[in-house]
Formats: C-alpha cells, structure tokens, sequence
C-alpha cells in the first residue's frame, strides 16, 4: 500500500535531480574537516532526500556545520555500495519567511516559520538559526518570547542540526524538553513525531534520517538579563562545590504551559547558565581581542589576581530586578557571601552592550581554543585536539559536586605534568570552560597539541598519553556519579559522546543503566534506519555487540 502511494512521487523527483552532476561539497566543518560528498541545497528537503534515496545515493545532511567532532567523517569502505555520498543543506535565509500560522510541518520549507501564537508554538525549518527564530517570535509575539536551546553558537547553527547533535547551552535543556514535533525526511513521505518517537532522532546526527522541521514550544522571559563574574579557585573543591549547591534552586526552571511566563524555584531571578571559564584560557583571548572585551578582560583577570583565583564563575541569567537587586537576592545574608564565595571582586553586568561585552569574553575563550586547533601554523603539524564532554545532574548533596570537581582537577594537574614532561618537543595547551551548572556540569576541558614538522612521532605519543588520561577522566567520573548519586546523562553531543563514554568505560555493559539504554536504543534506531544515512554511524552502533 505504502509502496503504492509513494512511486509517483519518487518518479517525479529522482527524475528531475542528476546528483552525478552536483559539485563536489568543498565545505569543512567546524575542526576544519571536509565533507567529502556532493552538495545540493534545497528548501524541499523531504522530496530532495527521497530522490536520493531512490537514486540509490548515501545522503549526509548538512547544517550550519559549526560542529567539530568529525560528525561527517565515514568509512568510504562501508559507502562503496552507493552511487555516491550526497550532503542536503537547507537553504536557510538572511531572516525566516513568516507563513500562515496553519503551515503544517510536512509542507513547511527549511527558511520558514509558522507561529500559531495562541498555542505558544512555534514550527521552523531546518534551516534556520535559533536566533531567526527568536527573532520571528519577537516580531509576531513580543520581545521576551523565545524558543530555549541556548547553544553558544544558536546564531549560526542550524534548528536540523542542533536537534541532531541534542545540542545543549548554559540552561542544560535537551532540545527535546521544549519541542512538541519534528518533521523526519528518511526516503518516503515526511514523517511527523512526537513524545517518544523524537528519541531516535535527537542526538543522533542524523543516522537515522533528516530534520525537515521542528515544532517547538516557546516562553515568556523576565525582560532583563544580567551578568555577574565571581573569581574562584579551581583547585578549591569545597568552594566551588559549595557555591553550586547554593545556586541550586535559582538554576531550577520551571517549564510552564507552552507560551507561559519562565519562573525558577528562586522565584523571579532564573540563572540561565553557571560557565567556568580559566585565568589560562582569559589571558589567551587578552592578547588577541579587540576593545572594549579586551579592557573588560582584563579588569576581569585583575579581579582574579586580587582574589588569588585560578578561574571565573560566569553567572548568567533573567530577571525583573536590576544587577544590584539580583546581588542582594542572590546574597546570603548570615556570611554576606554568595554561597561561601565573597563577592569583593565580583563584577556584574546589566542587559544590553554590557551583556554583549559580557558574552563576548565568555565565548571568545573557547572561540579561540578551538580556532587554534584547527589553524596549521606555519612550520608546523596540524594540531591535535580534543575536549571533554560528560554531562551530570547532580543531587542537592555538595559531596556529589566535590568528587567531580576532584576529578576534573586531577587531569588538568594529569596534563599539565605532560606539558612539562613534553616541553620542548610537544607544545600542550589547556583550555576549561563551560559548564558548572548543577542541572548539568560538563566544563569542557579542551587540550591541544602543537608539535613542529617531522614531529609525528611526539605527536602520535602524546595523543596516546592525553587519550589515556581522559578515559581516566571519564572512568573517574562514572565512579564519582555511582558513590555520590549523581547521574551522567550522556554529553552535548548526543551518541558520539555515549560512545566514548562507553569506550572509556570498557564496555557498554559496565555502564550505568540509564546510558545502556541510551546505547541499545541508538543502535536499535540505527539498524532500523535505511542505510542510505545509517551508513555513517559507529560500528557498535551498526551491529550487535559481540
Ligand atoms: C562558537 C560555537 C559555540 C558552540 N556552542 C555549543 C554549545 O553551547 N552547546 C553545544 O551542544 N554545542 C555547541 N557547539 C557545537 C555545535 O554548534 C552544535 O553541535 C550544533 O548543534 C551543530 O549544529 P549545526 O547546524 O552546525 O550542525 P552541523 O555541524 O552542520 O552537523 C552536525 C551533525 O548533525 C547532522 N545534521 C545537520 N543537520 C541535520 C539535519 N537537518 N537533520 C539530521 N542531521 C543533521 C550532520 O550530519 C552532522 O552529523 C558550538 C560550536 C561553535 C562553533
């Protein structure tokens, strides 16, 4: 019956796209990676990966491709059998056409929204930014209403891809919490799917088909939004543990009916993000920024020195009240500090150009560490990479957040021996930053290595000695959440991080149960999935384990 229905259309389509024809990609992602396949932007995305399909050619769907962890690699061995490899980009838009509000997700276009306002939902096609789409929302329904990922890079990043990756920002919400549908493109008619269905798309990097388009819920904000940076010893568990099971209850979002007002369980001020950023990665972004972040950093670095800090607490979030009021609330009045830490060389920042000086120190770090992994230096190898990314939900319990601190503490000291160890022959850069907040704590830690031409053999054993310390890492972790109650929730990069954790773990049976079923259930959707875009998964997720 199925097959009936949908020959026509194939016919039609595959008829009119010669994919032979297309031009080759000549586009990397975000590690400076190419991909190595065709290119067909299109704002019909379910017709075009139907021709695809019936074609008989392995489809790589594309986003903004600010991703950096080899999403698009393959094994050119397992698409020998198609006719070749075709990446399908949405055709995205200087600013989302607004179409009427009854658009179903099936026929909407990949730079569309459809805003049904009275519902608080909001449809987007793959193409789009989040921010375009919060940008439509502003227009149609008001200023403080917004969709919330909040993925760092939500201006350049895709809806397709940032359901794919299960992409998450400061607030630690899976895109899944907010979304009420998303539009599947997998070779047949588009498919739409709701509740629990979403799972094996989210994170799933697009194995298992393309994001056409997403419904997603949308929120009422407080109108203000404010900064506030506390210098911390990052080698002071105790401190920075405490400070985090103080915030708790202000990083505790409510989700109310779609389109109701955001409120946390610290009533009208939400923290929207808890970010680490280290003295070490400050002082890199100094010397290369511009003014005003440059100034702002440095009085930033300064407050550090006068505090004898390692780190900076990036506290962000909504809130009626002014910078000045949200200290006072954020204040306890018996030690006259924010949870243990003294707020003397605290520096707070208000909405507006503030808060954009404010994003741009706490971005540009990590901006800058990863620019520099991509960049070959002249004379030099291309240089290696790789960061850390284990979410965990902690209990109210500090001791929970103390042993994963400890853990985190323990290989930046791992690895600066290595630097020292290696110095001369193997350059070792440390970067931390990201994310402290107890719904969520994964503070990436990014390392890179530098080595001079003809060093491929330092090379090749330093990866060996800070890939070895890194499952140590995530080893310890596991552990840490096992003891103390705490639950590892997978990493911002959907399944790749579920592989890696269970490769550091020796096994997927030696994980914890909730990510066993995570595991089983990727690869169940997988090998369910045509093989036109299975073709790109991992190995353990393409076949049973032995
Ligand atoms: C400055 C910067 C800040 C960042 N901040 C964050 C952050 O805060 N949190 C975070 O989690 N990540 C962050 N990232 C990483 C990255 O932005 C996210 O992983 C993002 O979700 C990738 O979206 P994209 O559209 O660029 O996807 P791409 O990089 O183009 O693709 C990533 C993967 O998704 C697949 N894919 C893309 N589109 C589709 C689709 N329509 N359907 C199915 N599969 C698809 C691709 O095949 C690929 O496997 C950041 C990156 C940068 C450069």
């Amino acid at each position: 019956m199925v097959r009936a229905f949908l020959v026509p259309w194939l016919i039609m389509t595959s008829a009119s796209i010669d994919f032979s024809g297309l031009p080759g990609a000549d586009l990397t992602d975000d590690g400076g990676r190419p991909l190595r396949a065709r290119l067909l932007v299109t704002a019909d995305i379910a017709a075009t990966v139907a021709a695809a399909v019936a074609a008989g050619w392995a489809v790589m769907p594309a986003g903004g491709l600010t991703s950096a962890i080899g999403s698009y690699d393959y094994d050119a061995e397992v698409a020998a059998g198609f006719e070749g490899v075709v990446a399908i980009r949405p055709k995205g838009a200087m600013a989302a056409d607004i179409v009427d509000p009854a658009t179903s997700l099936e026929v909407l276009k990949s730079n569309q929204v459809a805003i049904q306002a009275e519902r608080g939902l909001v449809s987007a096609g793959a193409g789009l930014t989040v921010t375009q789409v919060n940008t439509a929302l502003a227009e149609v329904v008001g200023p403080n209403v917004r969709v919330l990922p909040d993925l760092t890079s939500i201006g350049s990043a895709f809806v397709g891809g940032v359901l794919a990756t299960g992409g998450m920002g400061p607030l630690r919400l899976a895109p899944s919490a907010t979304l009420d549908a998303l539009c599947l493109a997998d070779g047949g008619a588009p498919r739409v799917l709701t509740g629990d269905a979403i799972a094996d798309v989210e994170g799933m990097q697009g194995w298992t088909g393309m994001v056409a388009a997403a419904r997603f819920r949308f929120y009422q904000v407080p109108a203000g939004e404010f900064g506030l940076v506390l210098p911390v010893q990052g080698s002071d568990v105790d401190t920075v543990a405490g400070l985090l099971s103080y915030l708790r209850k202000w990083t505790r979002v409510t989700l109310p009916e779609a389109g109701g007002r955001l409120s946390g369980e610290g009533g009208e001020t939400v923290l929207n993000g808890i970010e680490l950023v280290s003295r070490d990665s400050l002082d890199v972004f100094i010397a290369h920024a511009e003014d005003p972040a440059r100034s702002k950093a440095e009085g930033l670095l300064q407050s550090c020195e006068y505090a004898g800090a390692d780190m900076l607490a990036c506290l962000t979030g909504w809130s009626e009240l002014s910078i000045d009021d949200v200290l006072m609330s954020l204040l306890d009045p018996e030690t006259e500090t924010i949870g243990g830490v003294g707020i003397d060389f605290g520096v707070g920042f208000s909405s507006g150009a503030e808060m954009e000086t404010f994003r741009a120190i706490r971005e540009g770090a990590p901006d800058l560490a990863r620019t520099r992994a991509r960049v070959v230096q002249p004379g030099g190898l291309k240089p290696w990479s790789t960061s850390t990314d284990v979410n965990m939900v902690m209990p109210a319990d500090a001791s929970a957040a103390v042993a994963v601190l400890e853990a985190y503490a323990d290989y930046r000291g791992a690895i600066r021996s290595l630097a020292r160890e290696l110095a001369g022959a193997v350059e070792v850069e440390l970067s931390a930053y990201g994310h402290l907040s107890p719904v969520g704590i994964d503070p990436h830690h990014r390392v890179t290595l530098f080595v001079p031409e003809g060093g491929e053999a330092a090379l090749a054993g330093a990866r060996h000695a800070v890939a070895a310390n890194k499952r140590t890492l995530i080893h310890d972790l596991l552990f840490a959440a096992e003891r103390h109650g705490a639950t590892v929730s997978g990493g911002e990069k959907g399944a790749p991080s579920l592989v890696e954790i269970a490769r550091a773990a020796g096994g997927e049976g030696r994980l914890p149960d909730n990510l066993r079923l995570g595991i089983r259930r990727a690869r169940a959707a997988v090998m369910a999935a045509p093989a036109s875009f299975a073709f790109r998964a991992p190995r353990e997720l393409r076949t049973e384990p032995e």
